[in-house]
């Protein structure tokens, strides 16, 4: 239920309905608009709807979310969109985010020649797997805390913030203490007690939609971070499963609109993973961005051909100047400008 308040209502008023909601065992989570509250009652619908709180003093009306999702719903935050501030650098809005960097940290040199290169080039934040999710169990499977250690290292010398993949519950305190965003994969999106240990945290999250998940299970999947009160959760479109076989994943570009219109949250889009191929991520990102996407995330290599993972789709690092160019006219269509540090 959603308990929309006066724009008369008082802090007091505010505060009483809060405690009445929180009295029947469901939580009451605040949208505070420029002219009025909103109150988000998430638990019990029938136990809510007992209170009676359409008489409440200082309450307008009372709407039930019909959605499944609630917190992540356009309907909650009543038109206003999210922004996500990450060390000065703005997500959603009209802001565009360039997040760029290596599938894999693969070593010292790798990963600082990469993170020069997107800086040099307008970036926004700098990607690099630690852990990664491997389909064989016999393929590397990422450098773990060195790994982390020199994504510390790019972020001390380049300023960029850090997005890196976290897979298993026991490694959010040390990658907490690199990362300024952590990514949830394609295949953990549906891990449930993962997501609820990421609201715990209050790290902004990327959150990648599952291979063959609906936007409805996304948006659920967002709403386990939300439910534990952290409000700031990316959505990310990497492409899905269908029946064509000439690319890895369709990059579902219609998810873009749509899940602007059924949420507030930033959406961002991956145009690495989908086509598996680089000479398709420049027409992709020109897409997303012209689609109106909050931002990109995409891979970028010093030397794509010794890559040990994804090497094919990874863009050249020289090269990658070049692309910001175009992605940036195509976002400027959407009328969204390159978000930098502030
Ligand atoms: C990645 O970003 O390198 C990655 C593994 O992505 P996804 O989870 O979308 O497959
Ligand atoms: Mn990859």
């Amino acid at each position: 239920m959603m308990i929309v308040m006066k724009p008369t209502a008082t802090e007091e008023d505010i505060q009483a309905v809060v405690e009445r909601i929180e009295g029947c065992g469901a939580r009451a989570h605040l949208s505070r608009g420029e002219e009025v509250t909103v109150i988000g009652a998430v638990g019990d619908r029938e136990h809510v709807q007992r209170l009676g709180l359409e008489g409440h003093v200082g309450v307008s009306q009372v709407v039930p979310i019909l959605k499944p999702y609630k917190l992540s719903s356009s309907q909650f935050s009543h038109g206003r969109r999210t922004v996500i501030e990450i060390d000065g650098r703005r997500v959603g809005g009209d802001n565009f985010s360039l997040i760029a960097g290596p599938c894999t940290v693969e070593s010292r040199d790798q990963l600082m020649t990469a993170a020069r290169a997107v800086s040099d080039a307008g970036a926004s934040m700098l990607r690099g797997g630690a852990y990664k999710p491997r389909s064989s169990p016999y393929s590397f499977q990422g450098l773990g805390q060195e790994g982390l250690r020199l994504l510390a290292e790019a972020k001390a010398e380049t300023g960029l913030p850090i997005v890196t993949e976290l897979m298993d519950a026991r490694d959010v305190e040390a990658i907490s203490e690199v990362a300024d965003v952590i990514q949830i994969g394609a295949r953990n999106m549906q891990n449930y007690p993962l997501l609820a240990e990421l609201g715990r945290t209050g790290l902004p999250v990327l959150l990648k939609r599952g291979l063959s998940a609906t936007l409805e299970e996304l948006l659920m999947a967002a709403e386990y971070v939300l439910k534990e009160g952290n409000p700031n959760v990316m959505l990310c479109e990497r492409g899905i499963r269908t029946f064509e076989t000439a690319y890895r994943f369709t990059l579902d570009i219609t998810a873009v609109p749509m899940l602007k219109e059924l949420s507030h949250l930033p959406v961002i889009v991956d145009p690495s993973h989908a086509p598996g191929r680089r000479d398709l991520v420049l027409p992709l990102s020109l897409a997303a961005a012209a689609a109106g996407a909050d931002g990109i995330i995409v891979e970028v290599h010093p030397n794509p051909e010794e890559a040990i993972c994804d090497g094919p789709q990874q863009l050249y690092a020289d090269q990658f100047a070049d692309y910001v160019e175009h992605v940036e006219r195509a976002a400027a269509v959407a009328g969204k400008v390159l978000s930098a540090a502030a």
